[in-house]
């Protein structure tokens, strides 16, 4: 689904950085019909915004000037300063989406540095890839200012779903980590699954159907599993943690009967292995929380 169409263009917008990612944000906000000026360090890559009806800067200090709302999306945070330090001044008032990727703390050293120069700052994560830019079915985390998010919700809902953290301008980065690591482990959960199953000649198509209608029921596990996490009890009255280590065992034997790598589930084997060690193995999946959390103390 497009996200919002047709907005008025009387909130200006800029966007630096026209990669990848910068490109599909600019992109959207043309499509919304805002007015957008662009700039980038290798100006070529503006050609086919300004095609479309974007303005191309000259100047990073020009495309400032230009939006009300000036969104940066480049390699790192380090680029971003270095862009960003010499127009600071010009940035005052104004309210800086920072749309690149980095860690909770930087995110929160970026918000001090424009806090104290009267920029109002939105750290943010885009929880897609740049085709899914601008469809609201997709999240785009915000956290920082929340008066600005609020000011400016329509502006930025072209983009995708804004999702508001609050004013910790680090939860976007930390959230989008988080979010990052689910999604690596369910990738991996599911090549594996595909290697396993393709070796009796499943397509991968085939598998991948099943897969996301599997995906459904994790979900709602991981719902109730969350509430025992918060509660800090475990009840292993679902699915113990001793039962799926024999489950477990199930699948180690077809992949490797199969010459599958089993890397990934001799990991998940001994994290639950640990937790029946420690006497835990009649609770709930959800006990293994123990295992990643900072030892305490
Ligand atoms: P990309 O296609 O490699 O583009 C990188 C952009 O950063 C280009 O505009 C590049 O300018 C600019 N840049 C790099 N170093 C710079 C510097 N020192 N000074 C000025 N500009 C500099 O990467 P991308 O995919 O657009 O990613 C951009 C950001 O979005 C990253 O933080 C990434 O993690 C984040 N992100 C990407 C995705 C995705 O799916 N692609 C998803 C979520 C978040 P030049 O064109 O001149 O090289």
């Amino acid at each position: 689904m497009s996200a919002q169409q047709n907005v008025p263009p009387n909130v200006t917008v800029t966007v630096i950085g026209l990669g990848q990612m910068g490109a599909a944000l600019a992109g959207a906000f043309l499509t919304a019909g805002h007015r957008v000026t662009v700039w980038n360090r290798t100006p070529e890559k503006a050609g086919p915004l300004v095609a479309r009806g974007a303005v191309r800067a000259a100047s990073v200090a020009e495309a400032v000037a230009a939006g009300d709302v000036v969104v940066v999306c480049v390699l790192d945070y380090a680029a971003v300063r270095e862009l960003l330090a010499p127009v600071a001044e010009a940035l005052r008032g104004k309210v800086l989406v920072n749309l690149t990727s980095g860690s909770p703390e930087q995110a929160r050293e970026e918000a001090g540095w424009a806090g104290e120069r009267g920029i109002a700052y939105l750290d943010g994560a885009v929880m897609t890839t740049p085709p899914g830019v601008g469809d609201s079915a997709n999240m785009i985390l915000y956290s920082g200012a929340p008066e600005a998010l609020a000011a400016h919700r329509d502006v930025l809902a072209v983009l995708g779903d804004p999702v508001d953290l609050g004013p910790d301008a680090g939860l976007a980065s930390l959230y989008d980590s988080g979010l990052l690591g689910l999604m690596w482990s369910v990738f991996g959960g599911w090549l594996h699954g595909t290697a396993l199953t393709g070796a009796d000649g499943v397509a991968a198509k085939d598998f991948a159907a099943l897969a996301n209608r599997w995906l459904r029921t994790v979900s709602w596990f991981i719902t109730g599993y969350a509430e025992q996490i918060d509660a800090g009890e475990y009840p292993g009255d679902d699915a113990t943690i001793d039962v799926q280590v024999a489950a477990i065992g199930h699948l180690l034997h077809a992949a490797r009967a199969r010459g599958v790598d089993n890397r990934l589930p001799e990991l998940h084997l001994a994290l639950m292995r640990g937790a029946a060690e420690a006497g835990h193995g009649g609770d709930s999946y959800a006990r293994l929380i123990d295992a990643f959390r900072a030892p305490r103390g």
